[in-house]
């Protein structure tokens, strides 16, 4: 875990959700995995030629762009899938009950923390696959916003999707901390918006928020 300018006084906790508020290799993977199935066979190719396809894209954007990290949205994007239907494929697709179960750990910190701040979920996903990951992890009522692909049409980095999110809670940016497990995704432009950052190694370290955020 590695705190990037926390404020001396924080309102909201913008929270990241997948291998943010569960680690789950497994059902990580599918998330990837599905989409690219999906788009190999409407291209008449083999996955792993597709899969191929994709990470070169991927790679040669972080080139162009200084090494930076380009979600999987806005990499679908380039090979003509669009936003809207990036975001129907993963609302088909994804299964979080299959893989996900209660967390009573991750209950015990999001109660701490939702007595002192507003609470968000700032994801890729859409929000019916972030509500339903939530209910998954027994954690449905300690949100006040939620905060997807399909709120703001963009994804992350795109600053649309914390903005929205420090709205929805009613606080600035210098008073929200962004929460998650990619740099890039989920902490670079939180910082540049004058938000702090806490960028995780997993849940495990969601656990221990409550003693950090003051
Ligand atoms: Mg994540």
């Amino acid at each position: 875990m590695k705190a990037y300018r926390l404020p001396p006084y924080c309102a909201a906790v913008l929270f990241d959700m997948d291998s943010t508020l569960y680690t789950h290799p497994e059902y990580q993977r599918s998330q990837l995995d599905l989409p690219v199935g999906r788009l190999a066979r409407l291209r008449g190719k083999s996955f792993e030629e597709m899969n191929g396809e994709i990470a070169r894209c991927r790679e040669e954007w972080a080139a162009a762009h200084g090494g930076r990290k380009i979600s999987m949205g806005k990499a679908f994007e380039a090979f003509g899938v669009s936003i809207a239907e990036s975001v129907r494929w993963r609302e088909e697709l994804y299964e979080p009950e299959r893989y996900l179960a209660d967390d009573p750990r991750l209950c015990a910190a999001l109660g701490k923390l939702a007595v002192r701040f507003a609470l968000a979920v700032v994801t890729n996903n859409p929000v019916s696959i972030a509500r339903r990951t939530l209910a998954a992890l027994g954690a449905s009522g300690f949100f006040r916003a939620i905060v997807g692909l399909d709120t703001c049409g963009v994804s992350k980095p795109h600053e649309a999707p914390f903005c929205k999110a420090a709205e929805l809670c009613g606080a600035a940016a210098p008073f929200c901390v962004s929460v998650g497990d990619r740099y890039d995704i989920d902490i670079a432009l939180p910082l540049e918006l004058g938000m702090g950052g806490v960028l995780v190694d997993g849940v495990e370290d969601v656990y221990k928020l409550p003693d950090l955020l003051v």
